[in-house]
């Protein structure tokens, strides 16, 4: 919000004539607007994206636009390779970011689940840095071995075929099912779990490389257990599900609670 309301600001200053603060500072720009439309692109193409689908061709071509002006960031990466240099004596931990591709995000937070807060030097986007998954499944196409979450639009880096998530599943689940002896295959239970993330009304939870990801959004680092309430297996949070409800049976729990009360 303060970005896009900064952004705001200075866009009411320039049609105004009134700007002054910008004269000479091109990088400082390039970054306001770079970080602006990191959100706002993620907004258009997650959040939203059911309502800007058939805006999809125009919101590419902006990026691709916002994306020209990277030599902008790496003059000022080159720049401040001091500060980077201090922050990493400090004992910070410096990863390549998630916007602008450069070694300058610094780590705020390290999850438990491998997942980090990170904030970017260079170009000032904070962002949350998922663990990479590199377990690969072959392309429905060419079989060449495809690492699906780590390549753009899951496209195969051959043959460029774009691997659909049913299909991502479906190989990731046989993955699933041979690497761990100890899986839920054993008993009766459901070996993948409900994602509360997307609330999809399919099982597209698995575990791979020690971690719960869910194939359809990507989501990952939750914990996933049985709801006692409906018997969904379910990610969310532990504490949550286990005192009140998972996104299964919430709304349902909610009622129940609603009802009781009101017959008090
Ligand atoms: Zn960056
Ligand atoms: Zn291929
Ligand atoms: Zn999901
Ligand atoms: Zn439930």
């Amino acid at each position: 919000m303060n970005n896009f309301k900064a952004l705001g600001e200075h866009r009411n200053q320039i049609v105004h004539f009134a700007h002054t603060g910008f004269s000479g500072k091109e990088t400082e720009v390039v970054i306001e607007h770079w970080v602006s439309w990191f959100h706002l692109h993620k907004l258009l193409t997650n959040n939203w994206a059911d309502i800007f689908t058939n805006y999809i061709g125009s919101i590419d071509e902006i990026d691709v636009k916002v994306k020209l002006n990277h030599n902008f960031l790496k003059a000022k990466f080159d720049l401040i390779q001091d500060e980077v240099e201090i922050e990493k004596n400090r004992g910070n931990r410096i990863v390549s970011c998630t916007s602008c591709g450069l070694e300058s995000a610094k780590v705020l937070k390290s999850h438990s689940w491998g997942g980090e807060d990170i904030e970017c030097l260079v170009c000032d986007v904070k962002d949350l840095k998922l663990k990479a998954i590199e377990i690969s499944i072959p392309c429905s196409n060419c079989n060449k071995e495809v690492k699906y979450f780590m390549v753009k639009d899951h496209k195969c880096t051959e043959c460029q075929t774009e691997l659909a998530s049913e299909y991502a599943l479906e190989k990731y689940t046989e993955i699933y099912q041979e690497q761990d002896p100890e899986t839920r295959y054993d008993d009766e239970a459901d070996p993948l779990a409900y994602c509360h993330k997307c609330q999809i009304e399919k099982q597209t939870v698995l575990n791979l490389e020690g971690m719960w990801v869910c194939v359809e959004c990507e989501d990952r680092g939750w914990a996933a257990l049985d709801c006692e309430n409906c018997d969904s297996f379910v990610t969310g949070d532990v504490e949550a599900i286990r005192y009140f409800a998972c996104h299964r049976c919430e709304e349902e729990v909610r009622k129940n609670y609603v009802d009781t009360w009101e017959n008090i």
